[in-house]
């Protein structure tokens, strides 16, 4: 079972060049692209932010997403 991080992701179509670096190496397949176009499944996302990292073009955003568990405040938990 995958544990949502409490974030999902936001996609700017103006910047993204479909180049399939997301694609590639978002662990849960949660980014396609089929005849060209780019799609994300937000349920099997779990926000782990590796698709922001790696976009050349900064076309990708993580924000809380407030209908999957809240963020572990891990300095709380301490
Ligand atoms: S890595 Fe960025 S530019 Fe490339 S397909 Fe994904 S969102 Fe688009
Ligand atoms: S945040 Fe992680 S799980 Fe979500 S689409 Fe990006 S790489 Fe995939």
């Amino acid at each position: 079972m995958n544990v949502h991080a409490g974030y999902s992701i936001t996609h700017n179509s103006n910047r993204c060049k479909t180049c399939l670096e997301c694609v590639a190496i978002c662990p849960f397949n949660a980014i396609t692209v089929s005849d060209g176009k780019w799609e994300y499944n937000q349920d099997i996302c779990a926000g782990c932010g590796l698709c922001v990292e790696h976009c050349p073009n900064n076309a990708l955003e993580l924000i809380i997403d407030e209908s999957k568990p809240k963020p572990l405040d891990i300095a709380q938990l301490l």
